[in-house]
């Protein structure tokens, strides 16, 4: 991060009360999550704008559908989350142009050809819909109404690039294979939700085009996919510390710092998503590339055990899974009690589903001795999606319940 964008930024800081002595003390700042980060939502922010009336405002929003709440320019966007865990973010026109022109630069890249782009959204999403461009026509499709009432719209706009959540992709390709119609799309990128590396070589010859992604939440633009097709962290406005989470080191929590945030300040924001670090790339950029977001620190199934807690990282559950059942394209592994495990699973052959299940009960039955868990029942059960909301392979639905 260059010294001038520091510099242009501490000047800004000095605006939140929660930091103005440590710069003028010159004191590190704190390390904060999102509770805290909430906690001091009045102090953090430099528009004196307090949590209470953010609430209000976004709430009343919500139901009066009117998606673009504001505060005297300052717009309020709601996080999806459970109820008592919702993050509230605050961000001016400036900031909010400077976002989508970086994602639209970075993600779908410039051409001087009049391209069309179908994104499908969470319709309250004002971040987008404000966007204009002469080369780049957006078309944007609501993910709460069904995929197969959007499906004859999308065909018939012959969009060059398709913007949605793997979740999406996927219902699209249903679509595609049902009505017996070829994807034309130049490329796909992912945004929302995790994209895994089988669902992407899965995309990648389904639809015969790159499929990129782009990692990105409440919290910032992170991460978007370079020219050789790896995803490195944008380091040229944010600064990204490790917190490691285990003693080799491969995974981590990311604690970001966005220099370009200045209406509510991200300063040392720890997220919860596990990130392991991969190999450094040679497309030229220096910044670091993940090898993959595992998931978030709430998917991680934990049990209790003689007083002791037990916890099984989301990867080895879905490798059991991918591993038992290659021809599964969805599939879904969810804790439920301390006694409990669910999933889900479909495959393309509806033939080879029965197999598949008995295989997945297996596997996952073995990962549970493995880790001395010998009295887990592991169950198949039907699961029904939801499109609007984000679909996750791996949910621990259990002790995420009871921290809320
Ligand atoms: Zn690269």
């Amino acid at each position: 991060v260059s010294r001038s964008i520091i510099r242009r930024w501490k000047r800004n800081l000095i605006n939140a009360p929660f930091y103005k002595n440590l710069l003028l003390t010159k004191q590190p700042f704190p390390v904060i999550t999102k509770t805290e980060f909430m906690h001091h939502f009045d102090s953090i922010n430099t528009v004196a704008i307090t949590k209470k009336k953010a609430f209000e405002v976004s709430l009343k929003s919500e139901v009066s559908r009117d998606f673009s709440p504001s505060i005297n320019g300052i717009s309020v966007g709601l996080s999806t989350g459970t109820s008592g865990n919702r993050g509230i973010f605050l961000t001016n026109q400036r900031e909010r142009e400077m976002w989508v022109g970086m994602v639209l630069e970075r993600v779908i890249g410039l051409s001087l050809h009049r391209r069309k782009v179908a994104f499908f959204l969470r319709a309250n999403n004002n971040l987008y819909e404000s966007i204009k461009s002469k080369l780049l026509q957006f078309h944007f499709f609501d993910i709460r109404t069904s995929i197969t009432l959007h499906f004859e719209h999308l065909v018939a706009l012959q969009a060059d690039i398709l913007v949605a959540q793997p979740s999406v992709i996927l219902e699209l390709s249903k679509e595609y294979k049902r009505t017996h119609t070829t994807p034309r799309f130049s490329k796909i990128i992912s945004v929302a939700e995790v994209l895994e590396e089988d669902q992407k070589i899965y995309f990648k010859n389904f639809f015969n085009c790159p499929i990129d992604q782009v990692y990105q939440c409440t919290e910032g633009f992170l991460a978007h996919t370079c020219r050789l097709g790896n995803l490195h962290f944008n380091e040229d406005f944010l600064h990204i510390e490790k917190k490691y989470l285990d003693s080799q080191k491969k995974r981590f929590h990311p604690i970001i710092t966005d220099y370009l945030r200045y209406t509510q300040p991200v300063v040392r924001y720890e997220l919860n998503d596990i990130i392991h670090q991969g190999a450094a790339c040679s497309c030229g950029l220096k910044s670091t590339v993940i090898a993959k977001i595992e998931g978030r620190l709430d998917d991680v199934f934990r049990f209790t055990k003689e007083h002791k807690e037990v916890i099984i990282y989301p990867d080895f559950l879905r490798r059991a899974v991918v591993t038992a059942a290659p021809h599964a394209y969805t599939y879904r592994v969810s804790q439920v009690s301390n006694s409990l495990i669910y999933f889900y699973l479909e495959t393309e052959d509806e033939s080879k589903k029965q197999e598949s299940i008995s295989l997945v009960t297996n596997a996952l039955t073995e990962l549970l001795h493995d880790y001395d868990l010998t009295d887990i029942q592991v169950t198949y059960n039907h699961y029904e999606h939801i499109t609007a909301t984000k679909f996750k392979r791996i949910s621990n639905d259990y002790t995420s319940k009871i921290q809320n």
